[in-house]
C-alpha cells in the first residue's frame, strides 16, 4: 500500500488503567498480519520524561530497548512479540519527547515570534509523530494506542491531536478503538455498562466517537450486555467485543477473531477486501502453551522481582524457551537482598537454573555473586544478562582467577581488580538519559562453545543497554583461569559472551547484550532456549541421580547392601 493509503487505528483507554490496551493493540496487530497486511503499532504515553530510561522499573516496569537504542515503554514488547515486526525510535513517544522537540524548535527560532501554544503546535508535533511512522515503513496500518485514560489531564493534548487526525487524511482512513471495563458487582451478581457508558461519553466530549468497544470483563459478555452498550455507543452490536479474562495473552488474537474484530475492522470499517487469516501457526503455539508436559523452576535472582513486570521481556523469552522445550517454567523470584538467608540459599541450590538479569546499582550485588558461585559450584545452568555477566566475570575473577576483591567498578570504584569498568567512551558522559551503550550490534561467535551452539551463526545482532563492559586490561588475566570470552564486538575490543567450558560446567554462559528483546513465542532467543534446555536436563540428571539413591536406599532397606549405587 502507498503512505497515502495507510490506515490509522487509534487505541484508547477509559474506566481505569492496566486494562491492557498493549495486549489489545498487539492482538489486532497480530490478526491485520494475519490476514497478510503489514502493521506497525506505537505507543503514546502522557508522562513528561523523555524516555522511560531514567525511570526506575518500580514506577514503569521494563525499558524495552529497540533495534535502533531507544529506551522504551514494555507494551512495544508486546507489540513486537504479537507481530513479529521490530518496532523503532518513532514507535514510543512521551509528552515529554513532544515539548522537548518542540521547546527546542522555539529556541532555535523556528516559529518566527508565533506565540507556542498547546494548540496547534504541540498538537501539531503529536500529529507529525503518527505520521512519521507511516511515511518511513510505508506500511498497511499504523496502529497508535494512546497511554492513560481518557479523562486524565496528561492525555488531553494526545486525544486533541487524535481528533483532529482525520481532518488531514479524511476519516475513511481512521479508526478509533475504545477499551473499557465491565465490571461484575459481586453483591449485585450483575456486570455493570456505566462505567463504559460514561466512558464513551467522555471520548465523545472530547470530539472522538469510538467505531468499536473491546470490554474488558471477567467473563464473556453477553449478546444481551453487548447489545446494550451498542446502543448508547451507537454502534452496531458486532462493534462492541468481549474481551474477557483469558489465562494466556497470546490466546487474546485468537478470541478477538472469533468475535469477527479482524472481519469488522477490514470489511466493514475499511472496506478492504483482505484474504482470510493464517492463524495456524499462532494457535498452535497457543495450544503447545497450555498443554506442557513438563517443569523446570528458574531461578530469577533480582532486585525488583516484587514487580514482575519489571523483567517482562526476561520472563517471556523463559516462557518461549519452555514452548520450545515443552516443558512450562516456573520461575522462583529471589530479591538478591536475601540470597545470603540459609532458606533461600537452601532454595536456590535445588533450582534448575539460576538466571540473573540486567540491573543497576550496587544494592544486592553481592547476593548475586553468592548466587552465581552457588551455580558454578553446584553445575547448575547458569544464564546471566548484562549485569548477570558483571555477577559472572566478578565471581569467577574472585574465587577462581585469584583476584580477591574484583568488582565492577559500578559497585566499588575503589577495587583492586575493576573486572568490569566504564566503557571509554562513556567517561565524560554527565547527562542519565538515552546515554548509554544502546541498540542493537554485531557480536561475533567464536566456533566450538556453548555460544555457537546456541546460535549456529559466526555473527548475530542483539540489543544493548549498559555502560560497563570487560576490562580488557584483565581480560587475558581471566581467560588463562578459565573462563572463556565465546562473544566479542567483530573488532574484538568488546566482550559480548562469557562462559565455562562445557567440561567445567553443564551451562554456564552470560552475555554483555540482552537476548530477551528479540524473543518470539515461536522463536525463542537462542541464549534462553538453550539455557532452559539446560535446566531441563539438569532436572532430568537430579531425577536419576535421586532415584539412584532411592534404588539404592531399599536395596539396603532389603538387606541388599552389597549393591553398588553407582550402578
Ligand atoms: N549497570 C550495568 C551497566 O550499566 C548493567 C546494565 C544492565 O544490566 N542493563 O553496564
Amino acid at each position: 500500500m502507498s503512505q497515502d493509503q495507510t490506515r490509522f487505528i487509534f487505541i484508547t483507554g477509559g474506566v481505569v488503567s492496566s486494562l491492557g490496551k498493549g495486549i489489545a493493540a498487539a492482538s489486532i496487530g497480530r490478526l491485520l498480519r494475519a490476514r497478510g497486511l503489514s502493521v506497525q503499532i506505537q505507543k503514546f504515553d502522557p508522562y513528561i520524561n523523555v524516555d522511560p530510561g531514567t525511570m526506575s522499573p518500580y514506577q514503569h516496569g521494563e525499558v524495552f530497548v529497540t533495534e535502533d537504542g531507544a529506551e522504551t515503554d514494555l507494551d512495544l514488547g508486546h507489540y513486537e512479540r504479537f507481530t513479529d515486526a521490530n518496532t523503532s525510535r518513532a514507535s514510543n513517544v512521551t509528552a515529554g519527547g513532544i515539548y522537548n522537540a518542540v521547546i527546542r524548535r522555539e529556541r532555535r527560532g523556528d516559529y518566527l515570534g508565533a506565540t507556542v501554544q498547546v494548540v496547534p503546535h504541540i498538537t501539531d508535533e503529536i500529529k507529525q509523530r503518527v505520521q512519521v511512522v507511516a511515511d518511513s515503513s510505508d506500511v498497511d496500518f499504523v496502529i497508535t494506542e494512546i497511554g492513560g485514560t481518557v479523562g486524565d489531564i496528561e492525555s488531553l493534548p494526545f486525544l486533541e491531536a487524535i481528533r483532529q487526525f482525520p481532518v488531514e487524511v479524511g476519516r475513511r482512513r481512521c479508526m478509533f478503538i475504545h477499551l473499557t471495563l465491565v465490571p461484575y458487582i459481586g453483591h449485585a451478581g450483575e456486570l455493570k455498562t456505566k462505567p463504559t457508558q460514561h466512558s464513551v461519553n467522555e471520548l465523545r466530549r472530547i470530539g472522538i466517537s469510538p467505531d468499536m468497544v473491546l470490554c474488558r470483563s471477567e467473563s464473556v459478555l453477553s449478546t444481551e450486555i453487548r447489545r446494550k452498550i451498542a446502543l448508547f455507543a451507537s454502534l452496531p452490536v458486532d462493534a462492541i467485543v468481549s474481551a474477557y479474562d483469558v489465562p494466556d495473552v497470546y490466546s487474546c488474537p485468537l478470541t478477538f477473531h472469533e468475535q469477527g474484530v479482524d472481519d469488522f475492522i477490514l470489511k466493514d470499517h475499511f472496506g478492504i477486501d483482505a484474504p482470510a487469516p493464517d492463524l495456524e501457526s499462532w494457535r498452535a503455539i497457543v495450544e503447545r502453551a497450555a498443554a506442557l508436559s513438563d517443569e523446570v523452576r528458574i531461578a530469577l535472582v533480582g532486585k525488583y522481582v516484587k514487580l514482575e513486570d519489571a523483567y517482562l521481556s526476561v520472563a517471556e523469552a523463559l516462557r518461549h524457551s519452555g514452548i520450545h522445550h515443552d516443558c512450562k517454567v516456573k520461575i522462583e523470584w529471589i530479591d538478591s537482598e536475601t540470597v545470603q538467608q540459609p532458606a533461600v540459599t537452601a532454595l536456590l541450590s535445588e533450582m534448575d537454573g539460576i538466571l540473573i538479569p540486567g540491573g543497576f546499582g550496587g544494592r544486592g550485588f553481592e547476593g548475586k555473586i553468592a548466587a552465581a558461585k552457588l551455580a558454578r559450584e553446584h553445575g547448575i545452568p547458569y544464564l546471566g544478562v548484562c549485569l548477570g555477566m558483571h555477577v559472572a566475570v566478578s565471581e569467577f575473577a574472585r574465587h577462581v582467577a585469584g583476584m580477591p576483591g574484583a568488582n565492577s567498578t559500578e559497585m566499588d570504584p575503589e577495587t583492586p581488580y575493576p573486572v568490569i569498568d566504564l566503557l571509554p567512551e562513556q567517561r565524560e558522559i554527565a547527562d542519565m538519559g538515552g546515554t548509554m551503550r544502546l541498540g542493537a550490534d554485531p557480536v561475533r561467535v567464536k566456533e566450538g562453545t556453548q555460544a555457537h551452539a546456541a546460535y549456529r551463526e559466526g555473527v548475530v545482532y542483539e540489543r544493548h543497554r549498559h555502560r560497563y563492559e570487560v576490562n580488557n586490561h584483565l581480560r587475558k588475566q581471566l581467560e588463562a583461569a578459565g573462563l572463556v570470552f565465546s562473544g566479542t564486538t567483530p573488532d574484538e575490543r568488546l566482550v559480548e559472551i562469557s562462559e565455562l567450558p562445557r567440561e567445567v560446567h553443564p551451562f554456564y554462559v552470560a552475555s554483555q547484550f540482552h537476548p530477551e528483546f528479540k524473543s518470539r513465542p515461536d522463536r525463542p532467543a537462542p541464549l534462553f532456549r538453550e539455557f532452559v534446555g539446560a535446566a531441563r536436563a539438569h532436572r532430568e540428571r537430579g531425577a536419576r541421580a535421586g532415584s539412584l539413591e532411592a534404588d539404592a536406599g531399599s536395596l539396603e532397606a532389603n538387606g541388599e547392601v552389597g549393591v553398588s549405587r553407582v550402578a
